[in-house]
Parts: structure tokens; C-alpha cells; sequence
């Protein structure tokens, strides 16, 4: 249940209106945008009984009382209004500009990194990407490096001032990644980790929180309230692609869930068109075509060699490439009222 305050309402009516519902014995969830404050009520409501909603509605300084029968509340538009802005060293996400995240799929070595990281911050993209614990089908495959990769990432946002976003996998690692990592990434095969997203949720970095590849709208939007239920408000919504029958791609980059997403939560939307398609030679139009359909941002794989790539090699997309990608991303932002 929501109550959404009334313009211009006192802090004290504020106060009294939270004493009145912990009196019921629930807790509450305080959001006070630039025009509205909105109290959310936490837990089950369906005890409080309809007089009380009456008597509430009845308060001249609240505007409505509004039962939420969806799983999801704090993340949906009903409980905020305006788009969540995350402030990441002074970038802006969920705001005017589109944010994009570049790099390699998996931290190689330091030379890796760091020269990759000079293209990232030549080319204009905002973020670096590079993951240094790496979920693997195969438990042969390369696991990533670890503490080392996160050092390595570290150093190029040190030479070049790219935040950083690299992906956690275990709720031992919280601590450590938070350490290094300005973003911290939840992968599309643990966005259902409940574990992982109770802890990201006790933290105060931002979390991009990926789709899992089968996860529905309600699944997706369920597990990002963990977060914000745990106290971290900072989550980005990342639609990266889901398993269908089309066999021409890795995965089904489901672009038609990133309006609704925006109509039915506050959180920023990014696109991931590398894992979203798995082949490089329809990043380019996918991305352009995630700017057009209202996403806030984009997560891309670029490596400056990336046929040698560890990881992820066929849907990586050259540096020089992401150079020519970034001057259509601008052109396409501005017809569709954004920046970069
Ligand atoms: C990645 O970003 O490198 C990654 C592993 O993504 P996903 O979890 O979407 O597969
Ligand atoms: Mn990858």
C-alpha cells in the first residue's frame, strides 16, 4: 500500500502519518521526490482493514491511499513518479544523457585492460566494463582473475577516470567487489540469486541488475525489489537478451520490454546488444534501435583485438568500432531528446 501526501504537505504530518502506520505494526519506506512524498507500507497489508485505509484517505494532508496488488512496489512508477537519477562520480543515469558502459567481456591481463580502457575513454562511452569473476558454462573455461582483474580495473579508471562496472557472482565477494567497482553488475544466471540481491541491497553502490534469460516482467522487476527493499535505491534495469526458439542469435534482444519497463518503474534502463545478440555484426543497429526505444543507456563488449578475446569473441566489437558507434549513438540520442 502507498499513501501519496499531498503538495506542500509539513514534515511533522509526515511524521505522523509513518507513527500512525507503525502503530499498525508495519514499517515503512519514505520517498520524497522534488513535488511528491510518498510513504510506502512494507509487508503484508492485506490485515489492515478498510475503515483504516478510510480513515487515512479522510486526512486533509494526504492526497490517496492506494492499495498495490502488484509483487513490486517500491520499484514501480506508482510509488515514484519521477525517473531515479544514480549519481556515479558526477555521471548522471536515468537522467537526460544516455550513459554507455564499454569494455571487454572478461579483464585479461593489465596491458588488456588498460589499452582497451584508453579506447573506451577516446571513443566518449562514460563507463568501463571488464569482468573479473566470470560466470562460465563450462567450470574449464577461464573463471576470470579474480582480485587481480578488479586491481587491473582499478588502474585504468585511476589513468583514464572511467567509473568502473564488473560483475559479482557470490555474496562472499560483495564486500571486496564494492571495494574496487563503482557499479556493481548482477548476471543474467544469478538475477534470481535471492542470497546476492539481499546483500547487494545492505550496500550503497548502484547495481546493474541484469534480466535473466528466462525471466518475465514480474520475475525481473521482483528481484530488483529485493534490493530496494533491503535499502539500496540504486538499480539499473538491464534487459540483455532471452532465450527464445530463433536460432540466428545467441539470445532474443527483447527490446519491446524496455518501454514498458520505463512506464511500469522509476529505475534507469540500459541495453546490452552484445550479449543480447551474441554477434557483432548487429550490435550497431540493436544498440541504436535500444537508444530509439527509450533506453537511459547501453552495456557494450569492445576489446582492441577482439577475434583474441577469452571470452565472449564473436559478439565483441572492435574499439574502432565502438568509435564510429558512439558518434551514431549521439546523433540518434538527440533526435529522440537525449544527449551524450
Ligand atoms: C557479461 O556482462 O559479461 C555477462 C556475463 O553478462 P550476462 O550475465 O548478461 O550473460
Ligand atoms: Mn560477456
Amino acid at each position: 500500500m502507498i499513501i501519496v501526501m499531498k503538495l506542500g504537505v509539513e514534515q511533522s504530518q509526515v511524521q505522523e502519518t509513518i507513527d500512525r502506520i507503525k502503530e499498525l505494526g508495519f514499517n515503512t519506506h519514505l520517498s520524497q521526490g522534488q513535488n511528491r512524498t510518498i510513504i510506502g507500507i512494507v509487508g503484508d497489508v492485506s490485515s489492515i482493514d478498510e475503515s483504516e485505509v478510510e480513515r487515512l484517505r479522510a486526512t486533509p494532508y494526504i492526497e490517496e491511499v492506494v492499495r498495490v496488488s502488484k509483487p513490486y512496489k517500491l520499484v514501480s512508477r506508482d510509488f515514484n513518479k519521477e525517473d531515479t537519477v544514480i549519481k556515479v562520480n558526477g555521471i548522471e543515469i536515468g537522467g537526460k544523457k544516455i550513459v554507455v558502459m564499454a569494455g571487454p567481456c572478461s579483464v585479461e591481463n593489465k596491458d588488456q585492460i588498460l589499452n582497451i580502457a584508453r579506447e573506451v575513454k577516446k571513443s566518449g562511452a562514460t563507463l568501463l566494463r571488464g569482468g573479473a569473476f566470470k560466470p562460465r558454462t563450462s567450470p574449464k573455461d577461464f573463471q576470470g582473475l579474480g582480485e587481480e582483474g578488479l586491481k587491473f580495473l582499478l588502474e585504468a579508471k585511476e589513468e583514464t577516470g572511467l567509473p568502473i562496472v564488473t560483475e559479482v557472482m557470490d555474496t562472499r565477494d560483495v564486500e571486496l567487489v564494492s571495494e574496487y567497482a563503482d557499479i556493481l553488475q548482477v548476471g543474467t544466471r544469478n538475477m534470481q540469486n535471492y542470497a546476492l540481491l539481499k546483500e547487494l541491497g545492505k550496500i550503497d553502490k548502484p547495481v546493474l541488475l541484469k534480466r535473466g534469460m528466462w525471466a518475465t516482467l514480474k520475475e525481473f522487476l521482483g528481484a530488483a525489489e529485493y534490493i530496494l527493499a533491503g535499502g539500496n535505491q540504486n538499480v539499473m534495469l538491464c534487459e540483455r537478451g532471452i532465450r527464445t526458439f530463433s536460432d540466428f542469435t545467441r539470445n532474443t534482444l527483447d527490446l519491446s520490454i524496455v518501454p514498458v519497463l520505463k512506464a511500469e518503474s522509476h529505475l534507469p534502463v540500459i541495453v546490452d546488444p552484445s550479449h543480447g545478440t551474441g554477434r557483432r555484426d548487429i550490435v550497431k543497429p540493436m544498440a541504436l534501435a535500444a537508444i530509439a526505444c527509450g533506453a537511459d543507456g547501453l552495456t557494450v563488449e569492445a576489446h582492441t583485438n577482439p577475434q583474441k578475446a577469452i571470452s565472449d569473441a564473436d559478439q565483441t566489437i572492435s574499439t574502432a568500432d565502438l568509435h564510429s558507434l558512439m558518434g551514431e549513438i549521439k546523433y540518434i540520442s538527440r533526435m529522440f531528446g537525449r544527449d551524450i
